[in-house]
């Protein structure tokens, strides 16, 4: 079987409730909280690489500005770049990972 794959079609950043909402192209909805997205941050300084272990772990506590979520910036046509309110922009969420993180297919 394929894997299909889905695409963000729209996607909100909602500052009262510090969550990010995506809207997908097979009308599906997936919010994430910018605590539990910060931390899931697939970029090598934050999850590592190799045999570096990475500076990011379940027990990590992060700032408010770390936790805030400015910007989100499109990569290609396969993922998203936030921009976390200390600047830390190097994380690639791929719609694969994403899609996943909200339980869909
Ligand atoms: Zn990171």
């Amino acid at each position: 079987m394929a894997d299909v794959f889905h695409r963000a079609t729209d996607w909100e950043i909602v500052n009262d409730e510090r969550i990010f909402r995506i809207s997908w192209d097979d009308g599906a909805v997936s919010e994430y909280e910018w605590e539990a997205m910060r931390r899931a941050c697939p970029c090598a300084y934050c999850a590592g690489e190799g045999a570096f272990a990475g500076s990011v772990n379940t027990e990590t506590k992060f700032s408010e500005e770390q936790t805030t979520l400015k910007m989100v910036y499109p990569v290609g046509r396969y993922g998203l770049t936030p921009e976390w309110g200390d600047g830390h922009d190097t994380g690639i969420y791929t719609f694969k990972m994403l899609r996943r993180a909200a339980g869909l297919p």
